[in-house]
């Protein structure tokens, strides 16, 4: 780098989400690198600030179609975080996906979302329709 280029500097505040005093980390960059933290009050936040700031990710709530339920639709989540560059292409995976009654909280209802190696898993069951006793027809 010449001693004249320009240094892009930034700073970003990242909350720390893992426990409930929610510790406001200052994340300061030069050039897309960490130069500097602070305002953590333990290593998990420094470190969750630091994954946070280069590759954000987060848990992708959702619901997908049933064919046959008592529901049209069962509420699904990603079993683990998924980066935010790939929220776009999961949710056009998952509008694709249509899943048969009857379904069990924890079934998987789509394997690898978006190339992630993240499994999709419904977080209700829903039951098979009732038939019609005297038609057999689902009601
Ligand atoms: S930095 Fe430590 S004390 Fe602060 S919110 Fe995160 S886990 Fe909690």
């Amino acid at each position: 780098m010449s001693v004249n280029a320009k240094k892009e500097t930034e700073k970003e505040e990242i909350i720390c989400i893992n426990c409930p005093k929610g510790c406001r980390v200052e994340v300061e960059a030069e050039n897309g690198e960490i130069i500097d933290m602070t305002g953590y009050e333990c290593p998990l936040g420094k470190d969750y600030a630091a994954e946070e700031y280069k590759n954000p990710t987060r848990v992708l709530p959702t619901t997908v179609r049933v064919r046959g339920g008592e529901h049209p639709l069962v509420p699904v989540k990603s079993e683990k975080p998924i980066s935010k560059g790939r929220l776009g292409q999961a949710m056009n995976e998952l509008a694709e996906v249509e899943v048969k009654a009857p379904i069990c909280v924890g079934d998987v209802v789509k394997e690898d979302i978006a190339g992630t190696g993240v499994d999709m898993v419904a977080t209700r069951s829903v039951k098979k329709k009732a038939n019609n006793r005297k038609t057999g027809k689902a009601v």
